[in-house]
């Protein structure tokens, strides 16, 4: 618990996260649960951190940072999101303190069922995980059974932006993912908001580095 309080502080005085509700959730969700036991030491450092099957646990300073650009628009009662990539789970844990229902989908079943087993043990601790849903599938064609989505979150980079993501975000919603730039194939932080009468903007932010976004089930 107080490596936690200190990797919140952390990010409220290193990396100058300020939104209240976004702090809490991190302060909330046990990231020790999330890797194996011989990284616990580390869970609370500003670290990406190896799960398994050539994949990794974003830094928590970037869960916090996306969570932020998230809540800056308005978040209605009962807002559903869609996290692409649910890895170990962590993020789809905290995504769950601020939203009523998270759909996390996940195209590698190892890691859709180590999420399930981290999540399950969380409960049993008692942690308030209440509205999560992992689906194992290609979160490239996003998921459409519970669309439209007031914010949608990709933990993986691709090379465009899939259509389907844009389709199952509701008006006023906004989404937020990696993509890699064409003109220096690196990856930026995209923002993209649907406005009310459906016409989308984009705004480019930061060079950040993700995992692949992949298609397909393994
Ligand atoms: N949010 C995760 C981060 C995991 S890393 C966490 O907290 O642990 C990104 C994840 O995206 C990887 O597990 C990878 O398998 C997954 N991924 C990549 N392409 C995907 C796709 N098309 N559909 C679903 N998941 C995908």
């Amino acid at each position: 618990a107080a490596a936690r309080q200190r990797m919140v502080q952390r990010l409220t005085q290193v990396h100058h996260i300020a939104m209240p509700e976004v702090l809490r959730a991190m302060a909330a969700v046990e990231r020790h649960h999330f890797v194996d036991s011989a990284l616990a030491g580390q869970a609370y450092e500003d670290t990406s951190l190896p799960i398994g099957f050539n994949q990794t646990i974003s830094k928590p300073q970037v869960v916090a940072r996306m969570l932020q650009l998230l809540l800056q628009v308005p978040i209605p009662a009962g807002a559903k999101v869609l996290e692409v990539g649910t890895g170990c789970g962590y993020q789809a844990a905290v995504l769950a303190q601020l939203f009523h229902q998270v759909y996390s989908v996940e195209r590698i079943s190892g890691l859709h069922h180590k999420a399930h087993q981290h999540l399950l043990d969380l409960h049993r601790l008692g942690a308030q995980i209440a509205g999560l849903h992992l689906i194992l599938g290609d979160g490239m064609l996003g998921y459409k059974p519970a669309a439209p989505y007031h914010a949608i979150i990709a933990a993986a980079g691709g090379e465009d932006l899939p259509q389907a993501w844009l389709d199952q975000l509701a008006p006023g919603g906004r989404l937020v993912a990696p993509i890699v730039q064409k003109q220096d194939g690196h990856q930026a932080l995209v923002v993209m908001d649907k406005a009310v009468d459906g016409s989308l903007r984009r705004q480019v932010l930061d060079a950040v580095h993700f995992v692949p976004l992949k298609s397909g089930l393994v």
